[in-house]
Formats: C-alpha cells, structure tokens, sequence
C-alpha cells in the first residue's frame, strides 16, 4: 500500500455534493469576477478570523504583497521576516520594492525567534512578517510590543496557520493586517489558487481593495496604480463550502499528531514537534527532527510512504536570493535544523491504519 502525502481524492468525494451544489448556483449567478460569492466568503473568513474586513486576492503571495503595500511599504524599506518559509514569503517582500532582512529562529519549534528581533532592526525597518509556520502561531505579545515601541507594521503570514489560535484569539487578528492563502493543499484550500488579506483596519482594507482591483474607485477611474488580483467567484464559492469544515479537519489533524507524537516520542534519535502552551497548532505540517533525516527518509520511500522537506534550502542560502548579501552560519539556527526536518503524512483524510503503517515503520528504523 502507498501512503502519499496528501489525499485529494478523498477529500472531494466528502464534498462532491455541495461541491457540485456551488458550482449550480455559480453558474446560475453568471457573474464571474467579484460578485456576491466572494463578498459573502470575504464577509465568513474575515468573521472566523475575529476581523471586520476580508479582501479576496488571487493567492496567498499577492495576499501578502499587497498588505505591506496597503501599509505603505515601498523601495528603500526593510521588513524583517525569516528564511524558513515558503519562498512566496520572502517573494512577496520584494515584489514591494522593500529589502527582506532575516531573523533567525527558534531551533525547538522553528518558529521565529523574538529574542533575536532587535539583530535584524534598522533605521530602515518598516514591517514584520512573522510566519506562523507549520500550522503554529509565533509568539505574538513580545513580537507586538517589539513593532510597537519601534513603530513598525506586522503582517502575519499566515498561509499555514487558519483557525490556529494564541492566547485564545485566532491567527490573523494580531497585526495591522494578515496574509492567508487558499492553495489546495493548505488547511484550508480552493480547487485553484486563492488568498485574503484580513485586518481590523478599514484604511487597510480600502488601500487593499484598490491594490488588488487596478486602483479602480470607479468603472476604469483608478486613484492608485494597482494589479490584476482578484479572487474568483468560482473558488470563493468552494471555499465557503469548505470553511463550514475547516475546524472539524484541524482538530482531526490535531487527533492525528496527538496519536504521531504519543507513539514516536519515546524515540531518544527523534525529536516530534514542540508545541507552546499558549498556541493551539493546526498541524499543517507535522514536522519531526532527527540527525538520521536522509536515512530515515530513503528507507519510508523504500516502503512507499511519501515524505517531505519544509524546506531543505533557508531562502537567505538560494541562489535567487544570493544578491541580498547572507553566507553560511548567518542564521545557525536556520541552518542547523534543514538538516533534521522531515514532514511526516498527515491530512484529515489520513486513516488511522496507514498511520499505524508509518509509525511502525518508523519505530523499525530506529531499532535497527
Ligand atoms: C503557501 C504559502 C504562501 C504562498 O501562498 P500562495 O497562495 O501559494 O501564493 C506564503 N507563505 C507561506 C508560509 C506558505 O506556506
């Protein structure tokens, strides 16, 4: 039996039947590009978010992009983010015009490290991204106090992280404004590409609205020069389906890890994730670490269970991003973990059988 990654096929034949119900009413509507679907959907997410404001975008890269540009981010600005994250963080960033500066991490959960803030400040520094990576929200109350006493904006990545809590407040409601995306495989995904930026901010969420739409105010009378990122009907139809979903999946997902880090924990060569008290993990990702990373990896393959690496190369090492002047040993802590990391199965579709056939062969490597 092979055990992939993730189980598309599962997934649509639970929904099949609202899907197709979505698509009815889409086509019944005939209004394809910003209309009533994604105006409810913007309304639904902004409100699971704790927000006012929800604006659709076309991805979960632009949904940032355009955050930091609503805030006034531009050329010759610094945002502070980290290099363990998805490229499009770090993308995003520069498709502002802005210089990304990377802070390193905490190596335990490999999420930003707070600590360190103060090491990537300059007088240049405008935002913070901090990535809530893996499905686990960083720590928000002393990254607050940071931006705050320096005056900084903070746009919370959190393409990894919906219905994740901290501090009993969801992910996305800390900053001036927050970044998700819809891609198919996040926790909650679309059958395409799709992203919201939300905010509390209602000068935010115009600025965001212009961006995203040529700066229109009015049929073709543009105010700011904007972009072509809308989010379409047609997922944000699906999405509305899927959101109705979204908390019944994370806390199977949370069941999953739970059973994961029960039976692998006692494993001395093995470290499961380390979950901080004030945060509820969604598990995106459930991401062990051990020094046998390769070994381990080739022997699941050779038993057909499908793994992978988030990510095997910190964005300040890729050769696209040579140019902004980082070298080995700048970030260690970084470093020191993309040796170790392997993102085990886990999705709501996984069942409790091929969880067993991981775990067992997991225990069997380490006996060996
Ligand atoms: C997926 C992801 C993004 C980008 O989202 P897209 O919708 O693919 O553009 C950004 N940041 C993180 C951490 C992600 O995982």
């Amino acid at each position: 039996m092979e055990i992939p990654f993730i189980n598309v096929h599962r997934e649509y034949d639970e929904l099949k039947d609202s899907i197709a119900a979505s698509l009815e009413t889409f086509f019944a509507r005939g209004k394809y590009i910003l209309g009533e679907a994604v105006e409810q959907f913007e309304q639904s997410f902004a409100e699971y978010c704790g927000c006012k404001f929800g604006i659709g975008v076309a991805n979960g890269t632009d949904a940032i992009q355009i955050a930091l540009q609503a805030c006034g981010v531009k050329h010759g600005d610094e945002v502070i983010t980290v290099a363990n994250t998805a490229v499009p963080t770090v993308s995003a960033i520069c498709a502002t015009g802005a210089l990304p500066v990377f802070v390193d991490i905490d190596a335990q959960t490999c999420l930003l490290d707070v600590n360190k803030l103060k090491n990537a400040l300059s007088p240049k520094t405008r935002a913070v991204v901090p990535v809530h990576l893996y499905g686990q929200a960083v720590d928000m109350e002393p990254l607050l106090e940071f931006a705050q006493s320096h005056s900084l904006y903070v746009i919370e990545d959190c393409a990894q992280a919906h219905g994740a809590l901290y501090k009993g407040a969801k992910v996305g409601s800390f900053g001036n404004a927050a970044a998700f995306s819809f891609y198919p495989t996040k926790n909650l995904g679309a059958y395409g590409d799709a992203g919201m930026v939300v905010t509390n901010d209602s000068q935010i969420d115009k600025q965001c609205r212009l961006l995203r739409n040529y700066g229109f105010t009015d049929r073709y009378i543009t105010v700011r020069q904007g972009y072509n990122s809308r989010l379409d009907e047609l997922q944000a139809g699906f999405l509305q389906v899927k959101l109705s979903h979204l908390d019944h999946w994370n806390d199977v997902r949370r069941e999953l890890a739970e059973l994961y880090t029960e039976q692998l924990g006692l494993i001395q060569a093995l470290r499961t994730p380390q979950c901080r008290d004030n945060a509820k993990h969604v598990y995106h990702l459930y991401v062990i670490q051990t020094d046998r990373r390769d070994e381990l990896r080739s022997f699941l393959a050779d038993r057909k269970i499908c793994t992978l690496i988030h990510y095997p190369l910190p964005i300040h090492l890729q050769e696209a991003y040579s140019g902004l002047g980082y070298k080995p040993g700048d970030l260690p802590a970084t470093e020191s973990v993309t040796g170790r990391i392997l993102s085990l199965p886990l999705n709501p579709w996984v069942t409790e059988d091929e969880q067993l056939i991981v775990i067992d062969a997991i225990k069997s490597f380490f006996k060996r």
